[in-house]
């Protein structure tokens, strides 16, 4: 099935007991025991499991094409279990341009902890491979990056870390399964911020850990899942679940929109750099046509001349709100190296975009108006 189909049907069943077609919320925190000690649908305690968790978590599975999917309460929650998950003195690879809070969970809370962590320009496919150590167990990838756009070849990675007996997980909160599959190209874990494109609305905190095949890590990711509970509660899966059955349609209307703005961008005097890995300019457009359907509502744009100039053109936009996160339905754009801050890799004059659903040509006569000023 396509990805759309499944956005729609993946993990919704009329319910069983009342025929309501929108699925209930499930707020027990508790099941009862039959007679015989065992438990009706499987459901004992919410930390556990839970109707609507297991739901989205069979949702998370199709729609990447895994077999295994568990839903944390955060997507910082899902790089923590999968970074605990790993064990003590294991050695870990990361990009140089991952989201901060990856590298600040991996360096700053799991460094103390013996974790071993090489931070590579994954872009360069050799310094990947010179990485590599005799305890590597994992391979982070996030690509398209943050914040600068960059992409990395999954199945390059993907390559390297199986030479090396390693997993590698990719970070797909800006690709998307709409964009890509990074199970199909052979990557073992999938992780998503989903308070981001699946939630899609902004009102909702969660991540996932979505694996295509069984191992015993995966089981030692479920077993944290249970025992430490960082889970989303059974309103906010249902929240994701509402989310993900427009999120095709919605990263299709977005992905479009931010092509031609960045286009526009791109084309503009008063503009210095525009990173999307839909122009031919950028570096590694051929690879991003290759994995990605399409290139995603996030783009990045240098203007001004120093961090302050920058801040008064996101400033006097009307319709780009400025603050932190993205794939809402609202347009939003924040100067990076002031919410990154001191060892921030962005540029001083770079804005991040995340483009919403606003109609096109608004947009661009909204941040004309903001650059001629
Ligand atoms: C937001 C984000 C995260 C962290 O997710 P939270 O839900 O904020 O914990 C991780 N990776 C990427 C790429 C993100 O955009």
């Amino acid at each position: 099935m396509r990805i759309e189909t499944l956005a729609v049907h993946a993990g919704h069943d009329v319910d069983p007991t009342t025929a309501a077609v929108t699925p209930p919320i499930h707020m027990s925190t508790t099941f009862a025991r039959e007679p015989d000690g065992s438990y009706r649908a499987g459901y004992l305690y919410s930390r556990y499991s839970n109707p609507n968790r297991a739901a989205l978590e069979q949702c998370l599975a199709q729609l990447e094409g895994g077999t295994l999917a568990a839903a944390f309460s955060s997507g910082s929650a899902a790089t923590m279990t999968l970074l605990h998950a790993l064990g003590p003195l294991a050695h870990v690879i990361v990009p140089d341009d991952a989201y901060f809070g990856t590298i600040k969970l991996a360096r700053d809370v799991f460094g103390p902890w013996g974790l071993d962590l090489s931070i590579v320009d994954m872009t360069d496919l050799a310094a990947v491979e010179k990485a590599v150590q005799s305890n590597t167990r994992l391979i982070w990838v996030e690509t398209p990056s943050n914040p600068l756009l960059r992409v990395i070849d999954i199945a390059g990675v993907v390559d390297i870390a199986h030479r090396a007996d390693a997993f590698c997980a990719v970070d797909n909160t800006w690709g998307t399964p709409v964009l890509q599959r990074p199970l199909g190209r052979g990557a073992d874990i999938v992780m998503h911020s989903t308070t981001k494109y699946l939630g899609g609305h902004s009102d909702i905190l969660g991540g996932a850990l979505i694996a295509r095949d069984d191992s015993e890590l995966f089981q030692r990711v479920l077993s944290i899942q249970m025992s430490g509970g960082a889970v989303p509660s059974p309103f906010e899966c249902w929240l994701t679940m509402r989310g993900i059955r427009t999120m095709p349609l919605r990263v299709s209307a977005q992905s479009a929109s931010a092509m031609a703005l960045a286009q526009f961008l791109e084309a503009h005097p008063r503009v210095e750099a525009v990173h999307y890995p839909g122009l031919p300019s950028h570096p590694a457009h051929e690879i991003a046509c290759r994995q990605m359907t399409r290139f995603g509502g996030m783009l990045a744009v240098q203007v001004g001349a120093d961090r302050q100039e920058s801040i008064a053109i996101a400033s006097r936009l009307k319709l780009f709100t400025q603050a932190t996160s993205l794939g809402g339905t609202e347009s939003l754009i924040e100067n990076r190296a002031s919410v990154e801050g001191p060892t921030t890799r962005a540029p001083e004059n770079l804005l991040r975009v995340s483009v919403g659903l606003e109609h096109i040509e608004d947009l661009k006569e909204d941040f004309d108006a903001a650059l001629r000023r």
